[in-house]
């Protein structure tokens, strides 16, 4: 059904047109609006193919969306139509390199750490770097190997040469690279060089290295000149999308004003307007911004606080000695001690930090899989999807999206039971449930069931932010609101707002997005859900309030659960990165003096972290108790090993639910 708009318009527009469209229909199509004195362009916008009109012309749009091969037409007040955000309402998602079957997503629900030299100085420098970066998380390389320096006698880069070392660093550590292009021949030159062309912001209006560009394919990070508008910005962007390419990252870098402390002053406030304004994902490079190592971490936290989809970050590994910009780069300890800064800031934005296995790990991957029989086999079926409970929207459909990215499939079931016993037939590739929330403790139906299911292991953790919303149908509002459902949890967080409301009476439902589907379904005014945003999004519901928990830190930690094969897990390709650092564990100890002690002695003797112990009565068993437990994981895997070991001969009951990586 095509949507329509009954204003006739001046301007710039977009006609979506049917899949299955004739050449006849796409004919008329142009005839009508070249008639009606539009300039008319064919091509294809994300997965859609489209004409774009653009022109003094005045056209009907109510008319037009009935010819015949229109799926959607869509009008901009804007300058600008394809980057426009009136035209393309979804986030669009840029994907990065593939050769080696890595690809990097930037926009989306994560956030995108690119780091690298400002630029290439020699072959050991550029391989030192990229095993420092990706060491500490960042999952792109980046690098000048032609670089447009202010004075003609700066450094100006190695150019190929320093490219292929790039190439070659990048491709060591399992990560795509991003490198300016200066000039329009050289584009053509570089193209089979790198993974993503950066256009640098002396370069922004550079419009015939924007037109060469853009006519490549190659997914391009457009930088924002010193000294342009956010229209002028975005206008280049469109240069680049009307040339060819559909994935274009816009990157914010400072601009110019009086301030001169800085290098440049860091436009923060460009964040949220351009994510408004258009489809694009936006990154932020901190490095350029402020010019100064000591401030870089500063301004790069808040540019993931004001929304930002990333980060580019200049990093040396001896920055004393760099040849260009030195003084901004950051050392490899400062860049670690800012990646564990943004992993703990993601969750409070909603977003979760990328992670990208490294090429050992997918080669470890790989090799457990091929071990193994038919069961491994099933895990390397990209089509498998991953399971979870509940609804469309649910929280825990949220936490799988962070931890596998948008295009997996997705299996939402009747229950965590349903998600175990499909992890364990095969028919889900993995599955993720809650263990423990930060204000009402563990879930313990999860836990009994890892005790029933030993074939079943924990495989990677991740923590979700939950804020709690009041929706409704798009008739409702707040004041004609009667009756509230939810999960009983759901009441019990927002205990505060709902104690302002005593009139209201509560419905307890399986899970909040289950009670937002209820609504949807329904087409009630007069009942309203607390649940999710996402909830309100997957089904057509509106936020009549927004934030209403008593308690704003309020986290849910969710662990991805995998078939066992042999007696290790299977590993979550998208978290395979950096060290299996923790584990957890369930026993129980003879009713004697001391055994709780013993088998704290033994963790404490090899240095060994415990970060969570809660006791939890057996059921059926009165006065005995199971105790729950945290660890990390020594650097000295062996002490680990052995001190598991040494606990099975102290404890009763012993069961070991997984290593894997721990989340921040
Ligand atoms: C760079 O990223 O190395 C660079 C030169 O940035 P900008 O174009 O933003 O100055
Ligand atoms: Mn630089």
């Amino acid at each position: 059904m095509p949507k329509i708009f009954r204003i006739p318009m001046m301007g710039h527009m977009i006609v979506v047109l049917s899949k299955g469209i004739s050449n006849h229909d796409r004919e008329m199509i142009r005839i009508y609006l070249k008639d009606r004195g539009f300039q008319v362009r064919e091509q294809s916008l994300g997965e859609d193919a489209i004409i774009g009109a653009s022109g003094k012309g005045v056209v009907d749009l109510h008319e037009l969306g009935l010819l015949p091969g229109i799926e959607r037409v869509a009008a901009t007040s804007k300058p600008y139509e394809l980057v426009s955000r009136e035209t393309h309402g979804e986030d669009t998602i840029v994907r990065v390199g593939a050769g080696n079957g890595v690809s990097v997503q930037i926009g989306g629900s994560r956030i995108t750490v690119i780091a690298g030299p400002c630029a290439v100085e020699s072959r050991e420098q550029i391989r030192e770097t990229a095993a420092r970066v990706r060491e500490s998380g960042a999952v792109m390389l980046r690098g000048g190997a032609y670089k447009p320096r202010t004075s003609p006698y700066a450094f100006q880069g190695l150019g190929m040469e320093g490219l292929e070392y790039m190439k070659e660093a990048g491709e060591e550590q399992g990560m795509p690279i991003v490198t300016e292009v200066v000039s329009p021949e050289l584009a053509l030159q570089m193209k089979d060089l790198t993974d993503m062309f950066q256009i640098g912001a002396r370069n922004m209006q550079n419009f015939e290295l924007l037109k060469k560009v853009g006519s490549l394919g190659k997914p391009v990070l457009l930088k924002r000149g010193p000294s342009a508008t956010i229209e002028e910005w975005l206008l280049s962007a469109e240069y680049l999308l009307a040339s060819g390419t559909k994935d274009v990252v816009l990157c914010e870098r400072g601009i110019r004003t009086f301030e001169t402390y800085t290098r440049n002053t860091l436009d923060i406030s460009a964040i949220p307007v351009v994510k408004e304004l258009s489809h694009l994902p936006v990154i932020v490079d901190p490095s350029h911004a402020v010019g100064i190592r000591a401030k870089v971490s500063s301004a790069a936290l808040a540019a993931i606080a004001a929304g930002a989809d990333g980060l580019t970050v200049e990093v040396h590994p001896r920055p004393d000695d760099a040849l260009s910009d030195g003084p901004q780069s950051l050392y490899p300890e400062q860049f670690e001690r800012l990646m564990r800064d943004i992993e703990a800031l993601s969750p409070v934005v909603g977003k979760e930090l990328l992670r990208t296995p490294r090429p050992e790990h997918i080669r470890l991957h790989n090799a457990l899989a091929g071990n193994a029989e038919a069961s491994s086999r099933d895990l390397n079926r990209a089509d498998l999807p991953v399971a979870f409970s509940g609804e469309s929207g649910a929280f825990a459909e949220q936490a799988l999206l962070r931890a596998f990215g948008e295009e997996t499939p997705r299996l939402g079931l009747d229950g965590f039971k349903a998600v175990f016993d499909a992890v364990l037939d095969g028919s889900a590739a993995f599955g993720m449930v809650p263990v423990e929330n930060s204000l009402a403790g563990s879930v313990h139906e999860n836990y009994d069931l890892f005790l029933r299911y030993p074939d079943i292991a924990m495989a990677g953790e991740l923590k979700l932010r939950i804020v709690h919303c009041l929706i409704g149908d798009e008739k409702a509002d707040i004041e004609g609101v009667g009756i509230i459902r939810s999960h009983p949890q759901g009441f019990a967080q927002c205990r505060d707002f709902l104690d302002k409301h005593p009139g209201w009476i509560l419905e307890p439902w399986n899970n909040t997005a289950a009670a937002a589907a209820s609504i949807a379904r329904e087409g009630a005014v007069k009942v309203a859900a607390i649940a999710g945003e996402a909830a309100a999004r997957a089904h057509g519901l509106k936020v009549l309030k927004q934030g209403i928990e008593t308690n704003p830190l309020n986290y849910t930690r969710f662990v991805i659960i995998s078939r066992k094969i042999g007696d290790k897990a299977a590993l979550p390709p998208s978290l395979g990165s950096g060290p299996l650092n923790k584990a957890s564990m369930v026993f129980s100890v003879s009713d004697e003096p001391g055994s709780l002690f013993a088998c704290l002695r033994i963790l404490s003797e090899r240095g060994i972290n415990l970060s969570k112990l809660e006791s939890r009565p057996i059921q059926g068993k009165p006065w005995e108790y199971l105790f729950y437990a945290d660890v990390s994981i020594p650097e000295a895997e062996q002490d680990f090993d052995r001190a598991v070991e040494e606990l099975k001969t102290k404890t009763r009951d012993f069961h070991f639910l997984g290593r894997y990586r721990a989340s921040r």
